[in-house]
């Protein structure tokens, strides 16, 4: 072999010493193979650099290359809150104004009288064009990066988009690509390019052709890994024998108790996916369904319900939540059904952070005869603790799980059932191809008595008025989220970015003489941090939360009646929706505060369709309208279903090409597949 073999680390580069490698392991890029696979962001096409002032177009709110000369040695102006970097430059036939935040590093960049090329967007706030955070290319530079799209990448603080495609350009010139393992014939029949044409071309694509192309190739086989591991997964397990049968469940007292004394009335929907589950319980094999049911259509009632009927017969039933904090909430939920329908069961809890005495016990109390009731996160499976009894594992927001972990997870008990909840509004022929043979019941309607969320898009410049329309909401009692911007800037990370902006609200509120606690969360923390801040913020002592979009699935807190989504426009529709989801659940009227970041009138198309519409589904399929064939830059996904680059809708003609293809295919499979699965196995993917 004389390339570099894929799953050596990514240090063996050249160019790449210990610092950048550190920088790539904070993104996740350890080997040759991640970083092949760590497809850009979106694209840049670079233009003819303009030259005058006159010639930049009227109005443009995209970014334009300006020629220009420095002019004097940049100045660096400290102030509280962060320092600035200015340059002065002249154009043909005007001043430039430039200026960056917080990168000192530019006055090293920028020398008196030299040449440069400044990429970014035109402000007009003084009598000279301006330019903020501009990138900034040498004559030469610009050059060779002038024809193409150029990739760009997720960043980390100190690693420059430069560094990263020109880590990319060597690992593609030296890698081994392990052998396609799709026939030409098949490639010719699917009309797919090969899997290295496929990873050259979404990192360095000709033309945007070329980028659809490559994006098609790994879309499918995205698709394609799914369906295999779906399907061999299938093969191997004929349906098993229903060990764990409830009948008359309505006679029973306990059961009883539960309808009786329910907080509120199951909706239609409901009240159908319950008596679904009765079915199954009573069938003759283990049953494996998903309850599919928008956000707040009360998922959660339907999961206690059917855990109850296995409870109530001595056996144990557990629910997977993808998150602690969703875990820790289910659990506190579980407790107040127990003690309001007065069963006699324990709940107990297991997450990662459940240490020592505590999880030993919890795994003793698994083993042993009788009822439990089981709430937890992966935690739950990772060490493949013993179960006695276990009937049922549901898996809540089931796209965060893959269909490896539902096995896993049901391998540890004895064939129980599976239930999984989704709120992924997706048409029912796709469900059944992407859920194989489980059944699917859908909760189509909401609780009756909830109003309606009301929806506003608002500029940067009405920011003032949202932070006063919450406050106002938290004198009348009420809790807000805000979900912060994605980060784009290379320099930030998008904890300090929450951090900051918390600080910012905090101040702003002080200054105004308002006494509100806003809480603070994302990511990075420690996930005892995060536990406390959700339970602070679930106990009404946090009004405010900032947030990134961790909150995203599943948190129920009634209280809260608005949320507010800063840079709106740079989501996924499915993912705005997601989010506004975590309003609008208690009686009170709740508020979705769209803030528009862009100046662009394509965005507010897309964002008028969540303002207009509180549906999933139909807000699912317009976003579809809206986006034509390979119209994806700058897209970001909705993380649904755990897809790379796939999306469900609108590739969907592909999922079911990958889906007979792998069924015939599995019936004889080439050596080098193996070989090909190990190659992608470090990404993401392995989630499948
Ligand atoms: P999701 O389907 O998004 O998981 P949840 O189960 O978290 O929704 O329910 C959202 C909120 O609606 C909860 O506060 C829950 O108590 C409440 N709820 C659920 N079902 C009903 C119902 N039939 N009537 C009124 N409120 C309900
Ligand atoms: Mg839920």
């Amino acid at each position: 072999m004389n390339g570099l073999y894929y799953s050596e680390s990514i240090g063996s580069i050249k160019g790449v010493g210990e610092k950048t490698e550190k920088l790539f392991n904070k993104l996740g890029v350890y080997t040759i193979s991640d970083i092949l696979l760590s497809f850009p962001r979106t694209y840049i096409s670079y233009d003819e650099p303009l030259e005058r002032e006159e010639d930049i177009p009227d109005g443009s709110d995209g970014p334009v290359a300006l020629k220009a000369v420095a002019v004097g040695k940049p100045i660096l102006k400290r102030t509280k809150r962060m320092d600035i970097t200015i340059v002065k430059a002249a154009l043909k036939d005007s001043p430039l104004d430039l200026l960056w935040f917080r990168s000192p590093y530019i006055r090293s960049k920028i020398n008196d009288g030299e040449t440069y090329i400044f990429y970014g967007k035109v402000v007009y706030e003084s009598t000279c064009p301006k330019m903020e955070q501009p990138l900034i290319f040498t004559e030469q530079e610009y050059n060779e990066i002038k024809t193409g799209l150029q990739p760009v990448y997720h960043l980390t603080k100190s690693l420059t988009n430069n560094a990263y495609r020109k880590a990319v350009k060597q690992a593609l010139s030296l890698a081994e690509f392990p052998s396609d393992y799709i026939s030409v014939q098949k490639k010719a029949k699917r009309d797919l390019i090969s899997i290295k044409d496929a990873i050259n071309g979404i990192h360095f694509p000709s033309d945007t052709e070329n980028l659809i192309q490559a994006r098609k190739r790994l879309v499918y086989d995205e698709f394609f890994r799914f369906f295999f591991y779906m399907y061999t997964d299938k093969e191997q397990k004929a349906p098993a024998e229903n060990r764990f049968p409830v009948t008359d469940i309505d006679n029973d007292s306990l059961y009883k108790g539960i309808i009786e004394n329910l907080p509120f009335e199951l909706t239609k929907g409901q009240a159908d996916a319950v008596d679904d589950i009765k079915k199954d319980f009573a069938g003759s094999v283990s049953s494996e369904r998903m309850i599919q049911g928008d956000v707040g259509s009360g998922k959660t009632m339907i999961a206690f319900i059917a855990m109850a009927m296995q409870v109530i017969n001595g056996r144990k039933a557990c629910i997977m939540a993808p998150t602690e904090v969703l875990a820790r909430q289910h659990y506190e939920t579980f407790k107040e059904y127990i003690e309001l329908f007065k069963l006699p069961f324990n709940v107990v809890c297991l997450t990662g952070s459940t240490k020592g005495k505590e999880r030993k016990e919890i795994y003793a109390s698994f083993k042993e005869d009788g009822p439990l009731f089981i709430v937890g996160t992966q935690a739950l499976i990772q060490e493949k603790p013993e179960f006695k009894d276990l009937s049922l594992v549901i898996t809540d927001e089931q796209h965060r799980f893959g269909v490896k972990q539902r096995r896993d997870m049901s391998l540890k008990g004895e064939e129980p059932h599976i239930m999984v909840m989704s709120a992924t509004p997706i048409p029912r022929s796709l469900a059944m191809i992407l859920y194989g043979d489980m059944s699917i019941s859908v909760i189509k309607d909401v609780p009756a008595r909830r109003k309606p969320i009301k929806n506003a898009v608002m500029k940067a410049s009405e920011r003032e008025k949202a932070f006063m329309f919450m406050a106002k909401q938290v004198s009348e009692g009420h809790q807000c989220y805000i979900i912060c911007p994605l980060v784009e800037a290379s320099d930030k990370t998008e904890a300090e970015n929450v951090t900051e902006y918390a600080k910012d609200l905090r101040s702003y509120y002080q200054n105004n003489r308002m006494d509100i606690n806003v809480g603070l969360l994302h990511g990075k923390m420690k996930n005892e941090e995060k536990n406390t801040v959700m339970s602070e913020f679930a106990a009404g002592e946090i009004k405010i939360l900032v947030s990134t979009t961790v909150v995203e699935v599943g948190v129920n807190v009634p209280n809260a009646t608005v949320m507010m989504i800063e840079n709106a426009e740079k989501f996924g529709l499915a993912q705005l929706h997601q989010l506004r989801g975590r309003v609008g659940r208690g009686d009170a009227q709740s508020y979705c505060i769209f803030m528009d970041g862009s100046d662009g009138k394509d965005t507010s198309k897309r964002l008028d369709i969540v303002k207009n519409s509180n549906d999933g589904f139909y807000i699912a399929s317009e976003d579809l309208k809206l986006r034509g064939p390979g119209d994806f830059l700058g897209i970001r996904q909705s993380g649904d279903m755990n897809f790379s680059l796939a999306d469900i809708y609108q590739d969907s003609d592909i999922m079911r090409q990958a889906s007979d293809d792998v069924k015939e295919y599995i019936k004889n499979i080439p050596a080098g597949y193996a070989e090909y699965l190990k190659f992608f196995s470090s990404t993401t993917y392995t989630n499948l």
